[in-house]
C-alpha cells in the first residue's frame, strides 16, 4: 500500500490566514515548475505526492497543503503554517485554512537542523530515485518508512553529514522521495533539476 498522503501525526490546526511573506511568488512558481516536471502530482488512485515549504523564522515555516496535488497553480490558502513540532508527541501545531502537508516533519527536521536553510523540496519519481540510488546519493535508512519521528530524527542526522546549505538526498524507505533543501528556493530547485538532467538522459 502506498502511504503517501497520510497524515501520520497528530495535527493542531488552528483557523487562520497565511501572512504575506517575501519569497512567496518565487516559492510558488517553483512549485509549478515541479507539478509541470510532474515531480509534484497526483498518482492514478488520487493520491498526492510532493510538497514544498520555505522559512518564515527560526520555528515557523510555511508549507504546501495535504491533499493539494491536484491542483497545477496553488493560492495561499493552499499552504499551512507550521508554527511548531513535536517529535516526541508526534504532533504538529499549524495555521491555515488546510492541514500541512503529511510530510511536514521532514520539512522541519532540515529547518531545525541547518539554520542556513530556507527552502525544501520534496518530490516523487521513479527515474530520480533509482538513478541517485544506482549513483550513491546520500540516503536515508530503507527501513524508515515516510511520515514518521524515525524519519525526522534519521534526516536531521543525515543533512549534518552533507556539507553546505544545500543538498539532495533520498528517502529509501519511502519509495520514489527524494529531498532538496537550500539557502534559497533557487538553489533548492537547481539541487532538483541538476539530478532531473543526470537522471532522465
Ligand atoms: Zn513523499
Amino acid at each position: 500500500m502506498r502511504q503517501e498522503g497520510y497524515i501520520k501525526y497528530r495535527s493542531y490546526l488552528t483557523d487562520g490566514a497565511i501572512p504575506e511573506l517575501d519569497g512567496f511568488e518565487e516559492l510558488n512558481r517553483c512549485r509549478t515548475e515541479l507539478f509541470d516536471l510532474r515531480l509534484i502530482g497526483i498518482y492514478p488512485d488520487g493520491i498526492g505526492f510532493g510538497n514544498v515549504s520555505m522559512r518564515v523564522d527560526t520555528e515557523r515555516f510555511i508549507i504546501t497543503g495535504s491533499a493539494t496535488g491536484a491542483v497545477r497553480e496553488l493560492a495561499r490558502d493552499h499552504y499551512a503554517l507550521v508554527e511548531s513540532i513535536d517529535l516526541k508527541n508526534n504532533s504538529v501545531h499549524a495555521v491555515g485554512k488546510i492541514n500541512a502537508s503529511a510530510e511536514t516533519m521532514s520539512h522541519g527536521a532540515v529547518y531545525r537542523t541547518l539554520p542556513g536553510v530556507n527552502a525544501v523540496i520534496h518530490i516523487h519519481s521513479r527515474l530520480l530515485f533509482d538513478y541517485m540510488r544506482r549513483e550513491g546519493y546520500p540516503a536515508t535508512d530503507a527501513a524508515i518508512p515516510f511520515g514518521t519521528p524515525e524519519l525526522a530524527l534519521a534526516i536531521g542526522y543525515l543533512v549534518t553529514s552533507i556539507p553546505g546549505d544545500d543538498g539532495v538526498f533520498v528517502t529509501a524507505g519511502h519509495d520514489e522521495g527524494v529531498i532538496a533543501y537550500g539557502a534559497t528556493v533557487a538553489s533548492a530547485l537547481a539541487g532538483i533539476r541538476q539530478v532531473y538532467t543526470k537522471g532522465t538522459m
